[in-house]
């Protein structure tokens, strides 16, 4: 599948159908979740791989590494609502996901999940709990050897020192990602803020 048929396709998935602003929930865009995934994929970590998405929200990375060609793919979300939505949206693509409901700060997480080759996501940036990345990143350093995450573009030192001794911040790839108004905190209707789609390739 071409790059811009995967956006093409990507754009049909349902948002959030009670977006919850404490757990960040805004649906990754179409193109920026096709340009994380194609990257990863022409890197070789996604087809005929095992493939996690954590915080997958509406399935969008998930379903989208399903439909490259990934060998199995979890999507591990809090929010039931949020997994009912993913569930709908990978019937509607033919994607083949597993949804677990789970919290990436539940210790015993891990073991359900890990390891597994890739894990890809688009983490909450931490604008409504401070640090809220942390766990994140934690998990998905301990789960596999290459990570592909968004983050806000301000945040790219933070990740550096954070994963330092644990990994390397592989590549970088600068990206927007334009908030829609979901909540009533939001003053205009589209906000584009500045992204980083990052590689992090785990020390061994
Ligand atoms: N890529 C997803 C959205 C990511 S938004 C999509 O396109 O729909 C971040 C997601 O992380 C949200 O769905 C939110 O509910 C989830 N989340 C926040 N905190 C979490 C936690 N502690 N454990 C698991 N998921 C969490």
């Amino acid at each position: 599948m071409k790059l811009k048929k995967l956006e093409m396709t990507l754009q049909r998935l349902a948002g959030f159908s009670r977006p919850r602003a404490a757990l960040e929930q805004y649906q990754t865009p179409a193109p920026l979740a096709a340009r994380l995934l194609y990257h990863a994929l022409m890197k070789g970590d996604i087809a005929g791989r095992s493939v996690t998405d954590l915080g997958s929200g509406t399935g969008m990375l998930a379903i989208g590494a399903a439909l490259l060609g990934a060998e199995t793919v979890i999507g591990v979300e809090i929010d039931e609502n949020a997994v009912e939505v993913a569930a709908a949206n990978a019937g509607l693509l033919n994607a083949e996901v597993r949804f677990i409901i789970g919290d990436v700060k539940d210790p015993s997480l891990a073991s359900r999940i890990c390891p597994c080759d890739t894990v890809i996501m688009n983490p909450p940036f931490g604008a409504q709990n401070i640090h809220a990345d942390r766990p994140f990143i934690d998990l998905a350093l301990s789960c596999a050897p290459v990570v592909y995450s968004i983050f806000n573009a301000g945040s790219i030192q933070f990740v550096t020192s954070y994963t330092r001794g644990r990994a390397t911040v592989d590549e970088k790839i600068g990206s927007t990602f334009p908030i829609k108004r979901t909540f009533a905190f939001h003053s205009r209707d589209v906000q584009e803020i500045g992204v980083e789609i990052v590689r992090l390739k785990r020390i061994t």
